[in-house]
């Protein structure tokens, strides 16, 4: 493991990485959140761009450029829609990390934030999406040794104490 934990209070679109991540929906044509916060900031030719994408699964990822934005890359994930625990969210949200970090090493991105994937319209509870979020990161990066910085950008304070709380108990520095 090469990489370093931080954790990031804001605005995801604001930051100067190598790619951010959205949680998108299954369209990748935009969405209310974090997707509307990034679709606006990037400008109209993400939607152009998008448009031949094809759509994503929930638990894929897929990738475009940055366009207007600071970050060089948007990789555009599709979180699950919580339903009560038992319809593979988990797995799914799971799915939703990797597939991203995948993604980010074969594109040789170095430095990468993420948002609270699926705990905000799509209903997710926070606790148990962070922990999946941390856990998962974590163990691949554990056996990755391109990426240098994983970001976990937190939108709001309670968002920004649960990431928190979970990194300490997990003994993760950041
Ligand atoms: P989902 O549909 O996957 O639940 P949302 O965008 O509704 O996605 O929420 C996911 C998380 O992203 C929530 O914690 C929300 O507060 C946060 N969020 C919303 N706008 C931004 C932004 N501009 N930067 C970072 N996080 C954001």
């Amino acid at each position: 493991m090469k990489a370093i934990i931080s954790l990031y209070k804001g605005d995801i679109t604001k930051l100067n990485v190598d790619a951010i991540v959205n949680a998108a929906n299954r369209s990748l044509l935009g969405g209310g959140g974090v997707d509307g916060a990034i679709h606006r900031a990037a400008g109209s030719e993400l939607l152009e761009f998008n448009r031949k994408l094809g759509g994503c699964e929930t638990g894929e990822a897929k990738i475009s450029p940055g366009f207007k934005l600071p970050a060089k890359f948007i990789i555009h994930t599709v979180g699950p829609v919580w339903q009560g625990g038992n319809c593979n969210e988990d797995k799914l949200l799971e799915n939703c990390y990797l597939n991203s970090l995948r993604l980010t090493v074969k594109n040789n991105i170095k430095t990468i934030a993420f948002p609270a994937i699926s705990t905000g319209v799509y209903g997710f509870p926070l606790e148990r999406a962070t922990n999946i979020a941390v856990k998962t990161v974590i163990k691949f990066l554990e056996n990755d040794d391109t990426i240098e910085k994983v970001i976990f950008a937190c939108f709001d304070e309670r968002t920004y104490q649960v990431y928190e709380a979970t990194l300490e108990s997990e003994k993760i520095p950041f």
